[in-house]
């Protein structure tokens, strides 16, 4: 590669690499453990069988039937003309910063928090700067505006609940930072569903915050990491930026009939995050009463601490077939939460590996 004329912002770059090993347990990239049901997998098949047949043609380039679904699943008085949906929100983050970032302009997020938000913001030719959270992974209102007004960011990153602490922000954060940001603001909202009773969800700033969008995803909760769907909800004029630089049929046929199918399992696929949430809630607990630091969770997996050498837990877990993640602060890991049998080959190899 290095022979290549690559941009030169490019050189030197790692891709992105969540390891995809094949191990018994995988419990290293917060994906929902629960296969589709043999119901939902019939569905499927019909949905997609039905759109073959016109599959000689483009998909509806705008996808309104999928983004009114999507629409409707959100509540909070959201209209399909106030959602736009991807390949992934992975994706949604791409045509953010292609529409409002770009060379000459920057994006600040706080760390620790999901690695992609840097990775998309530099390959679009932005600037990223990096502001930190406090130290128990929340932020406070006043050091968010510090960093804030210290920077003047074109595009602000807030992810909550934050991947990997878990930490949900409360809404006077985000309120705070909707008054100072001279830009766009993104709440990266990817494990919402998974959040706790009586934590808030930013959607409900969307009205009077025109230049607020919140993201979400169907990888995790929805248990559809292999569709690739992710979408965003905020102001339609936000939208029409969008499509001035999003690809021309990017989300395929297949894709928009298997999300409203998924959609429309919603009660089904969302019963499964209620057990996940229960099985949080107990992995907490049982890290805890093992002595470890575990940061709050209010997403689908937990980091917990410390280790002098996290590397060597790791291996030691992933040696008894048990996949986790070497991310986020030095001392720390994370675990995506699995089933109940998962979880107590967890417990026993970390137990094993200490
Ligand atoms: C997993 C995750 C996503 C989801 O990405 P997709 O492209 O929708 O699969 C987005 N944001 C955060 C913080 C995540 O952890």
């Amino acid at each position: 590669m290095s022979d290549l004329p690559i941009r030169d912002d490019l050189r030197g770059r790692e891709p992105y690499g969540a390891p995809q090993l094949d191990v018994p347990v995988r419990l290293n990239t917060n994906e929902n453990p629960y296969p589709p049901s043999p119901r939902l997998v019939e569905a499927l098949g019909r949905a997609v069988a039905e759109v073959a047949g016109g599959l000689n043609r483009y998909p509806d380039r705008d996808a309104v039937e999928l983004r009114k679904d999507l629409a409707d699943y959100l509540g909070h008085g959201v209209t399909a003309q106030q959602v736009w949906a991807a390949n992934g929100s992975n994706e949604i983050i791409q045509q953010i910063l292609q529409a409002f970032g770009g060379p000459g302009r920057t994006a600040l997020g706080f760390e620790p928090s999901y690695s992609m938000h840097p990775i998309i913001t530099r390959v679009s030719g932005t600037e990223w700067i990096d502001a930190y959270r406090d130290e128990d992974f929340g932020l406070e209102a006043e050091r968010a505006v510090a960093a804030i007004e210290e920077h003047r960011p074109d595009i602000v990153f807030l992810t909550s609940p934050n991947n990997p602490t878990g930490t949900s922000l409360p809404l006077e954060a985000i309120e705070a930072v909707l008054a100072v940001a001279p830009g766009m603001v993104v709440v990266d909202e990817a494990y919402a569903e998974f959040r706790r009773q009586g934590t808030p969800s930013a959607l409900s700033l969307l009205p009077g915050n025109p230049r607020l969008i919140v993201t979400r995803t169907m990888s995790k909760a929805f248990a559809m990491a292999g569709t690739r769907v992710g979408y965003l909800a905020a102001d339609p004029a936000v939208i029409d930026a969008l499509l001035l630089v999003r690809l021309p049929y990017h989300l395929s046929a297949v894709t928009q009939t298997v999300a409203r199918t998924a959609i429309a399992y919603q009660g089904e696929l969302l019963g499964a995050v209620e057990t996940l949430r229960a099985e949080r809630d107990a992995l907490v607990g049982w890290l805890r009463g093992e002595g470890f630091e575990v940061a709050d969770s209010d997403a689908n997996f937990v980091l917990f601490g410390r280790f002098a050498d996290r590397r060597a837990v790791w291996q030691g877990v992933l040696d008894r077939g048990v996949l986790i993640r070497e991310v986020g602060p030095p001392e720390w890991l994370r675990v995506s939460v699995g089933t109940p049998e998962e979880m107590a080959a967890f417990r026993a190899a970390l137990k094993a590996a200490l």
